[in-house]
């Protein structure tokens, strides 16, 4: 059987299917936030049926895919070959070119959070071109240049779908380890392929660049809410601080430069002090780890993005707030960080935090970007590189992003 993006399953190291294991949710969260549990079923229109058991695929999942899985929390990934759905009426399909590899696969490969299902194909920083287009859809031609991120499905009613934010839509589905509303598991953007329902993807700008565009899909939309939610986008000069510089951090570094702000990076690594500098942009840094630095910095701050992957004290960081600064929070340690309370009282300062965007404000974004010239600075790897990128992504040694080259012809596998 032919099998989309030119892998047989003759291929001696591919492994086939194996069963998902039991869908858990994030100890920490109440509401399962990266991964859950509902299950919808799409009938018609925007209507929905009690949920189908939930199943890795149905008969209507007849597109074979090569593909790239972890699966068990070794976190290694070797190649899989699954079925994508048909392409309906209101779904694109789409040829990916690229995909970039978030912290967040990381974090699913190795279970880091306890809900992965495996095998798990991660990768929601997704670019490439739409090959099918649904009849329903009207905004997608084959041929357009395309972006999907982390967001799959959402119920398309609530108070929050209906303002856009179907991010914070209480039955939304990521683009990988979610289950979609036929009940099959959502597998990611490490693939030749992907079908897509077409009110989650978003259209490239022409003048970006599909590699370093990818990662904009995540990262980016991911840095750019915090700046729009906190009126960052139109009131220049605010001292803006960002914590850790990695594929988030650098992003956000741009997007603060570029939006008229003074930007400090709080970083832990001091090599990176010269290219923030000179290559983002950055106006100031600080080694978090320098009580010094640290105490020298207090109270200077409108504003600080976290973006570490690890878990950190909080307490030093909000203590370089000014008197009702705030600190938004996107980053997700797979501990809890602890809140002191005295930074806060004695700073009347807000702790926030907000995931990815809705879709209409990832269209702006990209938009934004297009016009800024904005775009992730990155180091491509082919699909047989991906274990390697990842290894050196836990040891924090990447500038600033992997993507992987799905289309290219230089990979092995
Ligand atoms: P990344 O590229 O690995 O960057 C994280 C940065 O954190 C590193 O570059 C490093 O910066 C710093 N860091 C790493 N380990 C540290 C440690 N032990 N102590 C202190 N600092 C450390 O990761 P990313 O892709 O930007 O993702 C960052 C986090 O955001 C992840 O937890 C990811 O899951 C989460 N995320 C959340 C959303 C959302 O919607 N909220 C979306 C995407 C990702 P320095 O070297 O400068 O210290």
């Amino acid at each position: 059987m032919a099998v989309n993006g030119e892998l047989s399953d003759e291929g001696s190291s591919i492994r086939s299917q194996g069963r998902c294991q039991k869908h858990r949710q994030h100890p920490q969260f109440k509401q399962t936030v990266f991964c859950s549990s509902f299950r919808l079923f799409k009938t018609s229109g925007n209507k929905f049926a009690k949920s189908p058991p939930m199943a890795q695929e149905t008969p209507n999942h007849t597109q074979r895919v090569a593909g790239w899985a972890a699966y068990d929390s070794s976190g290694k990934i070797d190649p899989f070959i699954f079925k994508r759905r048909e392409n309906g009426v209101n779904d694109v399909t789409i040829k990916i070119l690229y995909c970039g590899i978030c912290h967040t696969d990381l974090h699913f490969a190795k279970n880091a959070w306890g809900i992965t299902m495996y095998p798990c194909v991660p990768g929601h920083e997704i670019t490439g071109v739409v090959v099918t287009v649904g009849s329903n859809v009207r905004k997608f031609s084959v041929g357009d240049r395309v972006g999907i991120g982390y967001l799959a499905a959402s119920c398309l009613e609530c108070e929050y779908c209906a303002s856009s934010q179907e991010n914070y839509c209480d039955q939304l589905q990521s683009t990988y380890n979610g289950v979609f509303w036929d009940g099959s598991i959502t597998y990611g953007g490490y693939s030749k392929m992907i079908v897509a329902d077409h009110r989650y993807v978003v259209r490239i700008p022409d003048s970006l660049p599909m590699d370093s565009a990818a990662p904009l899909l995540c990262a980016g939309i991911t840095v750019f809410t915090p700046f729009k939610d906190n009126q960052l986008l139109d009131s220049p000069r605010k001292k803006i601080g960002i914590v850790g510089l990695g594929g988030l951090g650098h992003v956000a570094v741009k997007f603060g430069k570029a939006f008229g702000h003074h930007v400090t990076v709080i970083s832990t690594s001091p090599s990176k002090e010269a290219e923030a500098k000179q290559r983002l942009g950055a106006d100031e840094f600080i080694i978090s780890t320098s009580a010094d630095q640290m105490k020298a910095a207090k109270r200077s701050l409108d504003f600080i993005l976290d973006t570490v992957s690890a878990k950190h004290s909080l307490g030093p960081v909000l203590e370089l707030l000014k008197v009702n600064g705030t600190l938004s929070i996107v980053s997700a340690p797979d501990a809890p960080l602890d809140l002191p309370a005295f930074p806060l009282i004695f700073g009347k300062r807000t702790v926030k935090g907000s995931i990815i965007g809705g879709i209409l404000e990832t269209q702006e974004m990209m938009d934004l970007c297009g016009k800024h010239n904005i775009t992730s600075d990155i180091e491509t790897v082919t699909p047989d590189q991906i274990n390697h990128a990842m290894d050196r992504l836990a040891r924090n040694d990447v500038r600033y992003r992997f993507v992987i080259d799905i289309a290219g012809k230089t990979s092995k596998l």
